[in-house]
């Protein structure tokens, strides 16, 4: 007994800050793109997925996987920053320009923010996703990020949540989970499309089994792109929405 007690001092306070400081990513982490200017057609080539357009000079956030491909193809073309905060209230608010600056949006309503900001409890739902989203989410419970400290929790049943976040691109067979889901969720209610695969169906966007994302099926409050967001894009996306602009 003694001797945990002392290992816990010797630990000290494990809870991250938040907003987290740069050491808090690895040197690998790529944040939010950024558009130079120079043509993107070598980069567009490059992109598995189509998310940069060469002919409308735009990078759409909702559909990028965060691989670096284009950046590695062309690094006069596309630059990635570490800035983790991603998420917008839009689809549209992902499209980046070049030259544009990107703003992270998407604060509730202010009597929704009254409602939910100190308060908030989320049922999650899987639509197909391949369980990189969800492991993102399921560590913002452990005491490194602790969730619960901004009064933020996942909770079992729709009936006792005040929102859903949804991952996954929306398989047709997760399409009446989903819609039942939403329908027990008591009002007023959030919903939050987490990773590029809700967002815009992601990699799978266009395939016939699936709905290209979670606002073909309920309507959509906060998107957080990347594949995976990163536990902080996410975290950041949760508390703008219920907090309004935090940093
Ligand atoms: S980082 Fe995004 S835009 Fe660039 S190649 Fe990968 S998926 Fe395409």
């Amino acid at each position: 007994m003694f001797k945990e007690l002392i290992e816990r001092f010797r630990q000290g306070h494990r809870t991250a800050p938040f907003p987290p400081g740069p050491e808090k990513f690895s040197d690998r982490y790529l944040g939010l793109p950024r558009l130079t200017g120079a043509p993107l057609a070598k980069a567009a080539a490059a992109c598995p997925v189509g998310a940069l357009s060469a002919a409308d000079s735009a990078l759409d956030m909702g559909r990028c996987l965060f691989c670096g491909a284009c950046a590695k193809a062309d690094p006069a073309a596309v630059e990635f920053t570490r800035d983790h905060r991603l998420s917008s209230g839009s689809r549209e608010g992902l499209v980046l320009g070049s030259g544009g600056t990107f703003r992270a949006s998407g604060e509730a309503p202010p009597d929704l923010r009254r409602l939910f900001g100190r308060s908030f409890r989320l049922r999650q739902v899987s639509a197909g996703g391949c369980n990189a989203c969800e492991a993102d989410c399921n560590v913002l419970g452990t005491l490194a990020f602790d969730l619960g400290r901004f009064g933020v929790q996942f909770v079992a049943s729709p009936r006792h949540a005040d929102g859903l976040l949804v991952t996954g691109p929306v398989t047709k067979n997760m399409e009446l989970a989903l819609r039942k889901t939403y329908d027990a969720t008591p009002g007023p209610k959030l919903v939050i499309a987490c990773g590029a695969c809700a967002v815009s169906g992601g990699p799978y966007a266009g395939h016939a089994e699936t709905l290209g994302g979670a606002a073909a099926v309920v309507p959509v409050d906060m998107f957080i792109p990347g594949c995976p967001p990163h536990p902080y894009t996410i975290l950041d996306g949760i508390l703008r929405l219920i907090n309004g602009d935090i940093v």
